[in-house]
């Protein structure tokens, strides 16, 4: 469960822009039924910063879409939570170097 905000989308693999569409679908349900990885670093770390997690999911469509993938929004009921935090929360640690170990596409 990784949300890579401090990575230009353009510059992810396919493998990790299509599992942090998954990984943010079901991070959304979690956040609105209380259920899951509740104490996940990265559920923790948006927990009061919908906003900015439904604003960094709209970038993730758009790097999507310009690919030709068909990612689906987050479900509406993501917008019950009541949350106007645009800040990013700081990342739980070095995601630049995080990536850079995997080995896959990502051009970073
Ligand atoms: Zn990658």
């Amino acid at each position: 469960m990784r949300i890579w905000d401090q990575v230009d989308f353009s510059k992810l693999c396919k493998s990790h822009l299509t599992g942090m569409h998954r990984e943010m679908l079901s991070m959304a349900k979690c956040f609105v039924y209380g259920t899951g990885y509740q104490n996940h670093p990265e559920m923790v770390r948006f927990r009061n910063n919908i906003s900015a997690f439904i604003k960094t999911h709209v970038y993730l469509v758009k790097e999507a879409n310009k690919r030709g993938y068909n990612f689906k929004n987050l479900p509406a009921y993501i917008y019950t939570i009541q949350d106007f935090n645009f800040n990013m929360p700081n990342p739980w640690d070095d995601q630049l170097n995080k990536l850079k170990s995997k080995n896959c596409n990502c051009q970073i």
